[in-house]
């Protein structure tokens, strides 16, 4: 397999071959797979063609006209460049040797010069009757070297499965095809990474078999059973990595954490305003128990925004704090982290204030390092951390730096992890020192299993699945303010009537809108002239800014307090806003995303999101769930562009219909592509995964899953399985699977 591949096909091609696709290895070749298979018909003599049949045919082409359909006049073969973008017809005669055949082909009037008399093809197609001549009608066409005439090759291209590889102008298909054919024709061993006893046991095909069978099939069976195999092979590699990670993390040594009665938790348990649910209280215990064990926690906390997570994490912070350790709060965003400090200073009160006139008897410190903080403030967090006084500190990534060291860190949570590398968190792991720390880590999008498996291979995952009692039904509905111009106007109506109950409202908006104005700024009037999502005429106009809706409600709610917020206001400007909305001091707040994660005000009833499709499904539910958060009914409006039956708005009406982020995350994995789903898109490496889908072969991935882990039981180094080894280790060398690295 690692045979180099120009061993079997030549200089000339193994350069290409590694030029266009980076392919140097004949196992690479092999492992190119096809990107679907062609169905043509089965191969037939020109007299045994009848109406109606699905056939391929080989002949020569005898003669070739093109007509314009226009004028009904002939085209020269030297002028039909110039009716590219005209409508003909171009009519080719071919033979057999004894009955000739009439090809139709509409608008394609270059192919006179493809297909000149005396050119061999195959042509595939439906046999149709026009005019009492038959005709093959808009056929595909393979044209033939002379090399390529034996009937034996004939016959091979004449397949009813042809593959179509991933290729370009550069690399045809049939290039891929035929170096493939020679390189399985000549190869003799291969090593098969599936031990023999698992392909029995699972009923899968072995190597050679089923590299035929992708490559070169019969029928459409064949390739069934080999992608069946090749997809269970690449989830045992995967699964085969992950366990051997679960074995080595299992190994780690942490510091133990027992949960100590009589600390800052039992206090603080004392003091909460409400009774835990259920689903809080279980989930506390399992973190509890993980972090009494002499290994780290690896945990995954998920809960539909407003299930309370962020008490969860506080209590398993306390507890580390009574332990005698300190714990971290990253958050994704300086909103986000200067939020939860004030949340957590609140409900935790007195416990919080250590060493102040009125603190409790048993207190701690919460610290806050943010990138923005003045140099003081930053020394002085900085000094906390260090000396331990702070027993928690919240952060963003500025907290990463080296230069921040603790006294003690011994659990990290993480916030709304999806928005956090995972070389981050690799980053603050070092900072405890010999032991690792815990690492707790939120998330409110849901995450299927198997991605969760897959993904996160070794975090432990717990989902709460009850919002606390006496929350509010979110209504939703979607805006079409092209079609109805009218529902703007009243949901501006309606963010004014909340405020006249004593509500408050966010807008929110794909974009700040500050930029040096330019031209396509004056075009894109507030809701003028709107993208067509068929994509047809002009450019599509920018997205709603912040500044364009201020401007707006400047004119309709202009009696109202409206302020704006956005991630390019200075650090105290955006403190300052936030602090005033919570305190209902604004009754309409403009924002971008910066209040999609964890911002938490209960009076904040109404939502209106402008440009709601230009936003993907789970930032969308995120949004939605700043509001609704106390007693009062939430209502989220989704301002839109698109059209009715468009994609877009499909995936609004979805989250228009339901809030159950379940459900929406579901819908929104189907939508996106696979390496998106693996956080490996936007790098733009390939990824190992190539025909496995984390998404729909749940099955198989269970099952490898279960395989993965016996065979590390009993073979951690997978000495008996050479040959899975060295997948096990090209798989980690290649950079593909740095998404599985380090989480
Ligand atoms: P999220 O899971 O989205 O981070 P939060 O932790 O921010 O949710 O909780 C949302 C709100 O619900 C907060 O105001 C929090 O104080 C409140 N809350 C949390 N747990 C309970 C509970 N058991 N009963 C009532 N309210 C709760
Ligand atoms: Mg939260």
């Amino acid at each position: 397999m690692d045979r180099k591949l120009r061993d079997f096909v030549g200089a000339k091609t193994a350069k290409t071959f590694s030029d266009v696709l980076g392919i140097e290895t004949v196992g690479e070749l092999l492992r190119h797979y096809p990107r679907r298979y062609l169905k043509k018909g089965e191969l037939t003599p020109f007299d045994e063609l009848e109406v109606g049949d699905q056939a391929t045919v080989s002949g020569r082409v005898k003669k070739v006209t093109v007509r314009s359909l226009d004028s009904k006049q002939e085209i020269r073969p030297d002028e039909v460049n110039k009716y590219r973008r005209h409508k003909t017809i171009t009519k080719v005669v071919v033979t057999d040797g004894r009955n000739d055949l009439e090809l139709a082909f509409f608008n394609q009037p270059w192919l006179a010069n493809k297909l000149t008399a005396g050119t061999a093809a195959l042509f595939w197609g439906e046999v149709t009757m026009f005019r009492d001549i038959m005709q093959l009608k808009g056929p595909g066409t393979e044209i033939l070297d002379e090399e390529d005439l034996s009937e034996e090759e004939i016959e091979r291209r004449a397949k009813p499965f042809r593959p179509l590889y991933p290729a370009s102008a550069k690399l045809p298909t049939a290039t891929i095809e035929r170096s493939i054919k020679i390189v399985l024709d000549n190869l003799d061993e291969l090593d098969d990474p599936i031990p023999e006893l698992i392909r029995k046991k699972e009923k899968l095909i072995g190597l050679r078999e089923a590299l035929q069978k992708v490559h070169l099939p019969e029928t459409e069976k064949d390739w069934e059973v080999a992608q069946k195999r090749f997809r269970f092979e690449e989830a045992l590699v995967m699964q085969t990595i992950l366990a051997q990670r679960r074995a080595v993390t299992d190994a780690l040594k942490a510091v133990p954490r027992p949960r100590a009665e009589g600390g800052l938790l039992d206090d603080f348990d004392a003091r909460l305003p409400f009774k835990l649910t259920e689903g809080q209280a279980e989930v506390g215990e399992e973190i509890f128990a993980d972090l009494a064990r002499p290994h780290p926690m690896h945990r995954l906390l998920q809960g539909e925004v407003g299930s309370g997570k962020t008490v969860v994490a506080l209590r398993a912070m306390l507890s580390v704090v009574d332990a005698g350790g300190q714990a971290v709060l990253l958050a994704p965003t300086e909103v986000l982290a200067t939020q939860h400090h004030k949340t957590l200073t609140k409900m935790l009160g007195e416990l919080a204030e250590q060493g102040m006139l009125g603190g409790a008897e048993r207190a701690t410190r919460v610290g806050l390092l943010t990138g923005s903080l003045n140099a003081a403030s930053r020394r002085t967090a900085m000094l906390d951390a260090a000396s331990g006084s702070a027993g928690i500190v919240v952060g963003t990534h500025a907290l990463l730096e080296d230069k921040v060291q603790f006294a003690d860190l011994s659990l990290v949570v993480v916030d709304e992890q999806h928005r956090f590398g995972v070389e981050q968190r690799a980053a603050l792991s070092q900072k405890s020192g010999d032991a690792t720390p815990h690492v707790l880590v939120m998330t409110a999008t849901p995450i299927p299993r198997t991605v969760a498996m897959t993904v996160f291979g070794d975090l432990a995952v717990s989902t709460l699945t009850e919002l606390p009692a006496g929350r509010s039904p979110i209504k939703s509905s979607v805006v079409p303010a092209k079609e109805r111009p009218a529902w703007l106007e009243r949901a501006w109506e309606r963010v004014r009537e909340e405020v006249q109950k004593g509500h408050q409202a966010y807008v929110v908006c794909p974009r700040i809108g500050d930029e040096v104005k330019n031209a396509a700024d004056e075009e894109g009037e507030f809701a003028a002239g709107a993208e067509d999502e068929a994509g047809a005429k002009g450019k599509p106009r920018p997205a709603i800014s912040v500044i364009q809706v201020a401007e707006v409600l400047e004119q309709v709610l202009g009696d109202l307090r409206v302020e704006i917020l956005h991630g390019r206001l200075p650090a105290d400007e955006k403190d300052s806003v936030m602090s005033r909305f919570a305190a209902g001091e604004i009754d309409v707040l403009i924002a971008t995303t910066v209040i999609e994660v964890g911002v938490d005000v209960p009076n904040a009833s109404t939502m209106v999101v402008m440009d709601a499709d230009r936003f993907g499904i789970s930032q969308l539910h995120q949004l939605r769930g700043r509001v609704g958060r106390g007693k009062v009914p939430g209502l989220c409006l989704l301002v839109t562009d698109s059209w009715p039956a468009s994609a877009s708005r499909g995936r609004l009406d979805a989250v228009a219909s339901t809030t159950d982020g379940f459900e929406l995350s579901r819908i929104d994995l189907e939508n996106r592509r696979e390496g998106d789903v693996l956080g490996v898109a936007q790098s733009g490496r390939r990824t190992s995964l190539k025909l496995l889908s984390v998404l729909r072969d749940e099955e198989i991935i269970l099952t490898a899953r279960h395989v993965a882990n016996s065979l590390i039981s009993v073979d951690p180094e997978l000495t008996d399985y050479p040959v899975l080894r060295s997948f096990v280790r090209s798989a980690l060398e290649s950079e593909a699977t740095d998404y599985l690295e380090k989480t």
